[in-house]
């Protein structure tokens, strides 16, 4: 019987009802004793490594995750990771970005409703995440409703209901089917096509994040200085969220935003172009506002998701070489 280890954070799958409302109060064996079936899958140890709502996970989390994984990961098969859903698309996109060379699964799964409510969607989540952990299968994934999705492509779009993630721009990655894990072949075909990078045979945790990485919503009448306060705050890097295909207001606007553009970078600012839409990305290639700010600096997201951007600009922000657009002083925010 494969060896699962199942780290505990927190979440509405953990909350009970409280004077003040639902809070995590179950831990890791709680959360196993109330699923018994769970058992017949496969040996389950557990670890409470946190028990927070999501609302309240920061990147410094993310690295006890990461190390908490590192530390355990000769002794187990595979982990299950329980988990609050309001941030888990950020937790699962930083965990598929910081465990590099990833040889066992990783799978993190919450709930809508906590595991005690009657009708909650947590024990057949449960039992997806702990069969895909036992599957084998390497990698970072998010187990909910029936489904694995893919770490860094997870976006929760249900306030309520059970299906509440969807994987944007990639195929899901399974279905639980009577049981089984159905991988689905058009995943693999995108995984022929996009091969994961890697860089040899040992785990390796990216752990320096700078933290410093702000998102901007675009909407009709945003104002340059609600950007130049971002980076004289010592934002650095930015995550634009545009409109469509991508673009940014220019000298055909009244509401021009290029010289808060170009004053980011000229600061050093990255500035990365995502999208509103949820699905499809960016193409900033194709309408001359996108054409216009991709020559001031601003750089294509493609399909990927604002929330694996944050985190792909604050791993490459954190291990930049420090440079004279960022002083020794000004970054003092790394998670360690
Ligand atoms: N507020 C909860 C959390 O993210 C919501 C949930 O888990 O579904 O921790």
């Amino acid at each position: 019987m494969k060896k699962i280890l199942l780290i505990a954070t927190g979440g509405t799958i953990a909350s009970v009802q409280t004077a003040d409302g639902l809070m995590p109060g179950l831990d890791g064996k709680g959360l196993i004793e109330h699923v018994p079936e769970l058992r017949n899958i496969c040996h389950i140890d557990t670890m409470e490594l946190m028990k927070l709502d999501s609302t309240n996970i920061q990147p410094e989390h993310w690295v006890q995750m990461a190390r908490a994984l590192e530390a355990n990961y000769d002794k187990y098969d595979g982990f299950v990771i329980s988990h609050g859903t309001d941030t888990m698309a950020f937790t699962s996109s930083a965990l598929y970005y910081m465990l590099e060379n990833l040889a066992k699964p990783v799978i993190i799964t919450g709930s809508q409703l906590s595991l005690t409510e009657e009708g909650s969607d947590a024990p057949a989540n449960l039992i997806t995440a702990f069969t895909a952990a036992a599957k084998g299968r390497p990698g970072v994934y998010l187990a909910f409703y029936g489904r694995l999705i893919q770490g860094n492509t997870v976006k929760k779009l249900h306030t309520e209901q059970f299906y509440a993630f969807k994987s944007i721009n990639v195929p899901e990655v399974a279905v639980l089917n009577h049981g089984e894990l159905e991988f689905n072949p058009e995943y693999d075909q995108y995984l022929a096509q996009n091969p994961r990078h890697s860089s040899g045979s040992r785990l390796i945790i990216r752990d320096k994040l700078d933290t410093r990485v702000a998102v901007v919503d675009l909407i009709p009448g945003y104002k340059n200085e609600y950007i130049t306060a971002l980076v004289d705050a010592g934002c650095r890097g930015i995550v634009l969220n545009l409109y469509g295909a991508g673009g940014i207001p220019g000298t055909e606007s009244p509401g021009n935003l290029l010289p808060a553009i170009d004053y980011a970078i000229a600061k050093g600012v990255k500035l990365l172009g995502a999208t509103q839409c949820i699905n499809d990305g960016v193409n900033m290639d194709r309408y001359e506002v996108g054409i216009t700010a991709l020559k001031h600096g601003v750089v294509s997201g493609g399909m990927l998701t604002s929330e694996a951007m944050v985190v792909k600009l604050m791993l490459e922000l954190g291990e930049q070489p420090l440079s004279s657009n960022a002083p020794a002083d000004r970054r003092t925010n790394h998670c360690k």
